[in-house]
């Protein structure tokens, strides 16, 4: 390679970050994928060392590949590490390289055409995706799919996925959401509701849910028609430039408003949008008002708690457990509120899980195409779980949610455990007409 392509290679990479890290060794344990696969390539330490050498021209970029790809890229690492090393740009960085040097077919760039530019921005094409889950449940098609079996054919194990969807809702009610919410009471605050793209399509209810406690917890929310997808698949893949044009759609979407926050209720895209001023970095235009959005994105359980939790929830015993989505917790640090809304339930009792704040394996579409590793790590969460003798385990991710679901699944236990994302969890103790 000659100096110039190493050089570019190099700033490409993230190559100056690898130097923060002194080998220590202190991330080893909170590594999930270590933990699993027991092999040095495979932890946050010998990434690094593996980038450091590509990006010093020791060995091929290929070889990268299957540790890269096998990173949950979770963070965990970022937490635990004494130096500060900052791993999710090193993660970044090679993504982005073997992203840009990977021989794709045909098929594989087309697919990703699809999803990344033409499904996950536009939000009639998400609609589209719910009002298809919908007529599928309700033609009786899913029954048939699951009672002759059909569903095991499908490919990269998503007929196991479609057995934990949660249920659909009908398009009528989609279209009937407005744009605009009052405050039950005297307003305190007034928010902008950031919708998700697979939140909206799949996860409708819970969306609907949080206006419902940010309305009884005393904000009036807007519901921006021009926002669309946070960009967080497309950064994670390496699609940089489509992630910042995402981005740029966003921050123009909620700056129209005269709001406090932009609220989300998923620990993935909340991460993604609290890193958009990283993301515009190199575009100085976009600084002062990256900075406004940023500043203004919060996950759901902070703006609650900010506006003194929720003033009227049932009374009902309950053991329940949390399992925190990493990106909530490693990259936007919120480990606090979450659980102190779950404790403030009145008859709940709290049991933290053994390494809760270790991944359960989801990460995006993890589980999806490295679905054995992911199990073996669901597997280890669930041992974890198993010992709260919780009936109830909270998320904060939609990933995460749907992992659980997986987990309880797996291990037999549907009759006696369920899953649930935190803003159902609580409008389900909410007391709505008092
Ligand atoms: S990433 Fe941090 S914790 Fe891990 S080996 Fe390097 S310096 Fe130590
Ligand atoms: S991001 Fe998660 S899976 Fe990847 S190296 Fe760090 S701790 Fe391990």
């Amino acid at each position: 390679m000659n100096e110039q392509s190493l050089k570019d290679l190099q700033q490409k990479i993230g190559y100056e970050y690898t130097f923060d890290c002194v080998q220590c060794g202190y991330c080893l344990p909170a590594c999930p994928t270590y933990e699993t696969m027991g092999k040095e390539t495979h932890s946050p330490r010998g990434r690094i060392n593996l980038v450091k050498m590509a990006a010093e021209d020791k060995m091929d970029i290929e070889e990268l590949r299957d540790p890269i790809e096998k990173c949950l890229g979770c963070q965990a690492c970022v937490t635990a590490c004494p130096t500060n090393t900052q791993y999710g740009r090193i993660l970044e960085g090679a993504k982005k390289v073997l992203n840009d040097t990977e021989k794709k077919s045909v098929a594989k760039k087309t697919t990703e055409k699809i999803v990344f530019s033409k499904l996950f921005p536009s939000s009639s094409s998400m609609d589209m995706v719910g009002h298809i889950m919908w007529g599928y449940e309700k033609t009786g098609l899913q029954k048939l799919a699951r009672k002759t079996k059909l569903t095991n054919l499908a490919p990269l194990h998503l007929g196991k996925f479609e057995q934990v969807l949660p249920s659909s809702v009908s398009p009528k009610e989609r279209k009937s959401r407005k744009n605009y919410y009052p405050a039950i009471g005297k307003a305190k605050f007034t928010v902008a509701m950031f919708t998700g793209c697979i939140m909206d399509s799949s996860f409708f209810t819970t969306n609907q849910n949080m206006i419902k406690l940010l309305n009884y917890a005393g904000a009036n929310v807007y519901i921006p028609e021009e926002q669309t997808c946070c960009g967080a698949l497309h950064a994670h893949s390496g699609e940089v430039n489509q992630a910042k044009e995402l981005a740029k759609l966003n921050i123009e979407a909620f700056e129209k408003y005269n709001i406090e926050y932009v609220v989300n209720n998923a620990g993935g895209c909340g991460a993604q949008l609290s890193e958009y001023d990283h993301l515009l970095s190199e575009e100085p235009e976009w600084k002062a008002k990256t900075h406004t959005f940023v500043q203004k994105s919060k996950d759901i359980s902070t703006v609650l708690w900010h506006l003194g939790g929720l003033p009227l929830l049932e009374e009902k015993e309950e053991l329940v457990t949390y399992q925190p989505s990493c990106h909530l917790t490693h990259v936007q640090k919120v480990t606090r509120e979450p659980k102190a809304l779950i404790e403030t339930i009145p008859g709940v009792i709290f049991r933290e899980m053994k390494d809760e704040q270790k991944c359960c394996g989801s990460a995006g579409i993890y589980n999806i195409v490295n679905y054995d590793e992911a199990m073996d790590i669901l597997d280890v969460k669930m041992s974890h779980m198993r010992p709260t003798k919780a009936n109830t385990i909270v998320t904060t991710n939609p990933g995460c949610l749907l992992q659980m679901k997986m987990g309880i699944k797996r291990e037999g236990l549907e009759g006696s455990v369920r899953a649930m994302h935190l803003v159902d969890f609580l409008a389900e103790r909410l007391v709505v007409n008092s």
